[in-house]
């Protein structure tokens, strides 16, 4: 029996679900094993009835507190999909600047309904986390058949630098950057760091890290503080080890 899905996007820029529907050469079978309810991006079905939900964005408006109170009455397994689901993520950077002040000069004179940007766990029960910014499809579509199949869901529970060392690249903390690959959860391949570009922490931190090491580490190469507050900051999904910054 095909799994009902349904796909609803909230404050974000839909990113992750169009890692979905662009890989073309996995879609038709992908496709096969569910039954689309709701998903605007691929379809003009809308159903209330769907096994699972897919939650994509951070919550920021009050209207979409209720439709996502209404979407958990309806959803066997709620997703949190992607980074700003699962943490708030870019988005969480407006809680930092005083709203009004910012909106009034943005768009002077008018008034805009925003609050401070949650993640879906602060509403409502999450049944699984798949973060990414955006999500791995390859990892989507494991994750999706595994639920199909009734197996066992996992994520990587070791870090970047696991993948970064793989794929024979220099690190980056030996060019004088700070990555956060040695604390955030893997599965993304260390695309960033392949790139030279350091690790921002979006698929947030890998199981048991090392938080005062990694501070040490940073601190003993006398890099940043300001720059590691910033990229600990960015997609919000170190809040937890907040205490143990800089
Ligand atoms: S997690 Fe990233 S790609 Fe996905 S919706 Fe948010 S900003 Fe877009
Ligand atoms: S570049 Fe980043 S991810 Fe790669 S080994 Fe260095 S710290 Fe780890
Ligand atoms: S390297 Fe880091 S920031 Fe880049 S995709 Fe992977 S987890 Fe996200």
């Amino acid at each position: 029996m095909k799994l009902k899905i349904a796909s609803f996007d909230f404050t974000c820029c839909e990113g992750c679900q169009l890692q979905l529907t662009n890989r073309e050469s996995t879609l038709p079978d992908f496709l096969d094993l569910l039954d689309i309810r709701n998903f605007r991006e691929i379809s003009s079905e809308q159903h209330d009835d769907y096994d699972i939900a897919l939650i994509e964005g951070s919550i920021s408006r009050q209207d979409e507190v209720e439709r996502l109170l209404a979407i958990r009455q309806h959803a066997k397994i709620l997703v949190a999909f992607g980074t700003c689901a699962c943490f708030g993520g870019v988005n969480s950077l407006k809680n930092s600047f005083p709203v009004e002040e910012t909106i009034e000069e943005v768009y002077p004179g008018m008034k805009i309904d925003t609050l401070p940007v949650r993640k879906v766990s602060d509403i409502v029960k999450v049944d699984l986390s798949i973060p990414g910014c955006p999500v791995s499809k390859e990892e989507v579509e494991r994750i999706v058949v595994s639920l199909v199949t009734g197996s066992l869901v996992t994520l990587p529970q070791y870090p970047v630098c696991m993948e970064c060392k793989a794929a024979l690249d220099t690190c980056l903390f030996e060019l004088g950057e700070i990555c956060l690959g040695p604390i955030t959860r893997a599965g993304c391949n260390a695309v960033c760091p392949t790139g030279k570009t350091p690790c921002l922490g979006c698929r947030g931190a890998a199981e048991e890290i090392n938080m005062t090491a990694f501070l040490d580490l940073v601190h003993e190469r006398k890099l940043s503080k300001a720059d590691l507050k910033e990229k600990l900051a960015f997609y919000n999904a170190f809040e937890a080890f907040r205490s143990n910054e800089t």
